[in-house]
């Protein structure tokens, strides 16, 4: 899967960035910056690297919220169980896919 670097969502041009130091100092691995339109991803945690998969899904999490928050559904947005259930499927679903249906 790839992780663009950038992306729009409803209209909005949202930038995705690493940073490895801010975001871990606080023990997070990913994060969404609403009013900067920025996604901000970190390789490592607290302990460890995190796999290309770990990433993955932490963009896909935080991709989450920006969509929520677009939408305007807080409750949807705030919903940590949905959010890591849901993208950890879609992400099964989006790099488990072969072939192509050509359009
Ligand atoms: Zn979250």
């Amino acid at each position: 899967m790839k992780i663009p670097a950038s992306l729009k969502v409803a209209g909005k041009n949202y930038k995705v960035k690493w940073d490895n130091g801010r975001i871990q100092e606080r023990s997070l691995i990913g994060e969404c910056d609403y009013s900067s339109c920025t996604i901000v991803l970190s390789r490592n945690d607290k302990h460890s690297v995190q796999t290309k998969e770990s990433i993955e899904q932490v963009y896909l999490h935080e991709l989450w919220h920006v969509i929520w928050d677009a939408l305007g559904e807080r409750k949807m947005k705030c919903d940590e169980r949905l959010a890591d259930s849901f993208t950890c499927l879609l992400h099964q679903a989006l790099n488990s896919g072969k072939g192509e249906l050509k359009i």
